[in-house]
């Protein structure tokens, strides 16, 4: 094997960003925990449930503090769920992801600020649809304290730094910038409230959750139209796992005789329009010059013969 520093430098700046994504990994399971009870997600720090314990700073390490407590609560030994250093190793991940699409394959000069604030751009989303998903899992609902909170985000810095998003949504002038955001935002809302008013119509009960809505269109207001408009045709096929485990339980319910409940009928959307957003969010340096500028470009032309 040859040696190569640069590479070395990536894969050491990589485990920079994996570090970083593990830190904000603990507020993002605070913010978990505490966004649907419309909690403080600043005061107070965190505290064992049952013994009300404060959780001390070298506990609070991520991951390592949880292997360090053997998963246990240092005061009465109620367990820790693993979820929590699981979600802070996810964060740390997706991070490490960002920095390989957007700073290493991102067509950047070595050490471009551009390319950090691109990276940092999209570590954003990130953060917001690890939250909504957890939240939308548990609860079946996605706070608006997450989502508005990203329309303002995706809206405003990429007003503010209009080059912050890659092609084709990159942006010359902030008007140009706030203009894609705009599209993004009404594409991606608006895909999902005309099918959830469809399956109104024709199902007669709520296909989405207004929930879906306001994430997709915030999703948008990061990424654009094209990616918003692949992340809601691309989310059923994430989901489609989840509702063949659903399928087979509720045919053994039936076998059973056991009259389903409601719960069994119902599948959260939200956590893979997330994961399908974030396939082509971390993708996108591959998928849009590999066949995605041609699907719109052909799109284009379709449109062009019917207008
Ligand atoms: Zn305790």
């Amino acid at each position: 094997m040859t040696f190569d520093p640069l590479m070395l430098f990536h894969l050491g700046a990589a485990l920079v960003c994996f570090v970083l994504g593990a830190v904000v990994g603990s507020f993002v399971n605070v913010c978990i925990y505490r966004l649907p009870w419309q909690k403080s997600i600043l005061w107070p720090g965190s505290h064992c449930p049952r013994c009300l314990r404060p959780i001390a700073a070298r506990d609070n390490l991520p991951i390592v503090g949880w292997i360090a407590l053997g998963g246990k609560c240092r005061g009465c030994g109620l367990s820790i769920s693993p979820r929590y250093p699981l979600i802070e190793a996810l964060v740390g991940a997706l991070f490490a992801l960002a920095y390989s699409s957007f700073v290493v394959y991102g067509g950047y000069r070595l050490l471009e600020p551009a390319a950090f604030l691109r990276a940092g751009y999209h570590a954003i989303l990130i953060v917001l649809l690890v939250i909504a998903t957890f939240i939308d899992y548990d609860y079946y609902l996605i706070p608006d304290s997450v989502t508005v909170t990203g329309m303002v985000l995706g809206l405003g810095l990429g007003t503010l730094f209009p080059g912050v998003r890659p092609e084709p949504v990159g942006a010359a002038t902030a008007l140009e910038g706030l203009t894609q955001g705009l599209l993004g935002w009404a594409v991606g809302g608006g895909v999902v409230w005309v099918v959830r008013w469809l399956g109104g119509l024709v199902f007669r009960r709520e296909a989405m959750g207004f929930g879906d809505v306001t994430l997709l269109a915030m999703i948008g207001s990061f990424l654009g139209w094209q990616a918003a408009l692949l992340t809601f045709f691309l989310a059923p096929f994430f989901g489609l796992a989840h509702v063949l485990v659903r399928l087979c339980r509720l045919a053994a319910q039936r076998l059973l005789r056991r009259p389903p409940t409601g719960a069994d009928r119902e599948i959260p959307f939200g956590p893979y329009l997330s994961l399908a957003a974030l396939t082509l969010m971390l993708g996108w340096p591959w998928i849009w010059p590999g066949w995605a500028k041609r699907l719109f470009q052909m799109l284009g032309e379709i449109s062009g013969i019917f207008s």
